[in-house]
């Protein structure tokens, strides 16, 4: 367990995480730290308004302790725009969000490599790659076969 996991657990343990809402991929959080803060789901995405800038603060990591990660709460009530596929089922020309990554376009058909899946995209005009297990889930925006 990390140390945010631990302060995150603490958190819990303390009573100082109120869920003010939460269900269909949104959810709206109070964590009381040093001050209260608020922490909030939106599009696949956690926001916290506390000092710490990091990806996942200890009350980002409370409140999805308690409401589960952004991405299962997609899944609760996929709309057409964000319905979710296997990575396995990615093909070149899908757009879609990898984790938290804001919508890349697939350039080839991922590559297996060894358990991994290799993911080509581009975005912003820059093309990279990026690793997927095959069975992970992803929010898929654009379907290259469904056009
Ligand atoms: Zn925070």
């Amino acid at each position: 367990m990390t140390d945010v996991e631990a302060k995150a657990r603490a958190y819990l343990g303390e009573g100082r995480v109120r869920v003010v809402s939460s269900g269909g991929g949104i959810a709206d959080v109070l964590v009381r730290g040093t001050a209260v803060y608020a922490v909030q789901l939106s599009g696949g995405r956690w926001t916290c308004t506390c000092p710490a800038r990091v990806e996942r603060c200890a009350h980002i990591v409370a409140a999805t302790l308690i409401c589960g990660p952004g991405d299962f709460a997609l899944v609760e009530r996929p709309s057409d725009e964000q319905r979710m596929v296997k990575a396995s089922d990615l093909r070149a020309g899908d757009v879609c969000h990898i984790g938290r990554s804001p919508a890349l376009t697939l350039i080839y058909d991922p590559v297996l490599v060894s358990d991994y899946l290799r993911v080509y995209y581009r975005h912003n005009g820059t093309e990279d790659s990026a690793y997927v297990k095959p069975t992970d889930d992803v929010r898929i925006v654009t379907k290259a076969d469904a056009r």
